[in-house]
């Protein structure tokens, strides 16, 4: 046994998750792939309380959520209504907007952008690898991409950029912003690319040309510009997306897999709090 896997059709996932109980034992299985096991005396049977998704070892009565350490966490919203915000945000191109997401949930505004922006925030891997190899900045294209809001371009911003998502000895691909000028010296092989009229910038970076290209569409058509506040978390998805953008199926366990103990919970202040802070 391992993880639980996911399903493979719309519906295969409407019988999967048609009901509260469905995402109860999808949960559940996430998070003890091997059966229930207690986290204070190590026993492995537990009761079952499902009203307050709630399971409670059978040995020294210890209560555990289901849900703690996800975003689904202390959540009045039902669960088949985040499953399915999950399942749409996941595998609709170019995504949704909240506006979109509140008609075909038949959810309030609020809860359709509390959805979307608790989703978004988990298409954060905080534990993912740094890129390496062959790099464009500012981010990569083709496979992986991340994307960063810097509050300049100063050589600070940019190269502490680079030193937080690139693994030294990598070679950089830049413009000749003279920013990145320190990178050498930090370990990286750049490869600095005159730039020439704005034309010819999809000849020098290809890749990261047809990322922005992709995400100014997607931005101004999808949602209409965005505010700086919440700019990050909207990079944050954009990114996720273009990365599983041939597994939209993947991407939806991943989300449910990644909100399975490897984040802590979004709280409504976190959401208006600094995204970029990160
Ligand atoms: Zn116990």
């Amino acid at each position: 046994m391992g993880r639980p896997d996911f399903p493979k059709s719309l519906k295969e996932f409407q019988a999967r998750f048609r009901d509260e109980e469905g995402c109860r034992q999808y949960l559940a299985a996430c998070r003890w792939p091997e059966g229930f096991r207690c986290g204070q005396c190590g026993a492995a049977g537990a009761f079952e309380l499902p009203q307050r998704r709630l399971w409670q070892c059978k040995a020294c009565g210890r209560q555990v959520s289901g849900t703690a350490g996800t975003v689904l966490h202390r959540t009045r919203v039902p669960l088949t209504v985040w499953f399915w915000a999950a399942y749409l945000v996941t595998t609709h191109t170019p995504g949704l907007s909240a506006v979109q997401l509140q008609r075909q949930l038949g959810v309030s505004y609020e809860t359709a952008w509390a959805l979307l922006h608790k989703l978004r925030r988990a298409m954060v891997n905080p534990e993912r690898e740094p890129l390496k190899d062959r790099v464009e900045v500012r981010g990569k294209a083709a496979g992986w991409v991340r994307l960063q809001v810097v509050p300049d371009a100063s050589a600070r911003s940019l190269t502490g950029f680079v030193r937080r998502t690139v693994t030294p000895g990598s070679v950089i691909l830049t413009d000749r912003w003279q920013a990145y000028a320190p990178l050498p010296d930090l370990g990286y092989h750049h490869r600095p690319r005159t730039q020439g009229p704005p034309e010819r910038a999809g000849q020098l970076l290809p890749h990261i040309h047809r990322v922005f290209g992709n995400l100014k569409t997607w931005l101004g058509g999808t949602h209409h510009g965005v505010g700086h506040d919440h700019l990050q978390a909207y990079l944050d998805e954009f990114a996720f997306r273009f990365t599983r953008r041939r597994t939209p199926m993947a991407a939806f366990q991943t989300l449910l897999g990644l909100a399975s103990g490897v984040h802590g919970p979004t709280t409504y202040d976190m959401l208006y709090r600094s995204e970029s802070t990160r």
